[in-house]
């Protein structure tokens, strides 16, 4: 993301997406239906989008925590799947040979509102701050998957920025102030040192 001229790199993971991509191969395994990798992409957009984004995990075990998040969500997710599976069996877009990709539209949307905003309050801006407002932003706003090309892509994202109104400029200082409440990053925060 970007603030001001200044580029971050941030890690971000939805651990959703494990757990749909298990629930995808166990059906299409199982299946008559094609099991391209087209296929099971449209197939776990669809399947993502119906299920709540899961980017903010604290844990200290993140492996047991996201063995616990299987257990909760796999077999909601894999009766999804066997209907998203139909879906794109009706409709398969496998025959287009142009380059797609499978990502969650909002979070390219959700790092340019923090790159807004940011600027303007005193929030800490370390990697592990900025991660975790993207991350918490991220599962309230929830997830848009999409398969799409790169042109489709920047179309689609022009139409979340315009539907930013105030209350996504809301949840966004909501996330600042949650991040604030809980900070986990090491290092002290500059501007704030003495008072610490
Ligand atoms: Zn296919
Ligand atoms: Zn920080």
């Amino acid at each position: 993301m970007k603030i001001g001229s200044k580029q971050f790199d941030l890690t971000l993971k939805n651990y959703m997406e494990p757990v749909v991509c298990k629930a995808v191969n166990r059906i299409l395994k199982d299946s008559h239906y094609c099991a391209c990798q087209r296929c099971q992409d449209d197939t776990m957009a669809l399947v993502l989008n119906q299920l709540p984004s899961i980017y903010y995990l604290r844990a200290a075990d993140e492996a047991a925590a996201a063995h616990e998040l299987e257990q909760e969500y796999l077999d909601a997710t894999l009766a999804l799947t066997q209907e998203a599976a139909e879906t794109v069996h009706q409709a398969p877009r496998h025959d287009s040979d142009e380059p797609y990709h499978l990502m969650n539209y909002e979070v390219t949307a959700v790092e340019l509102g923090f790159g807004e905003i940011l600027p303007l309050t005193k929030a800490c801006t370390c990697i592990q701050c900025l991660e975790d407002m993207v991350c918490y932003a991220l599962d309230q706003i929830g997830p848009k998957y999409v398969c799409t090309t790169k042109g489709a892509a920047y179309a689609r994202l022009d139409e979340l920025c315009v539907k930013r109104g105030a209350q996504r400029i809301s949840l966004f200082f909501q996330a600042i102030s949650y991040v604030d409440r809980h900070r986990r990053h090491s290092a002290p925060r500059i501007e704030h040192h003495i008072d610490n």
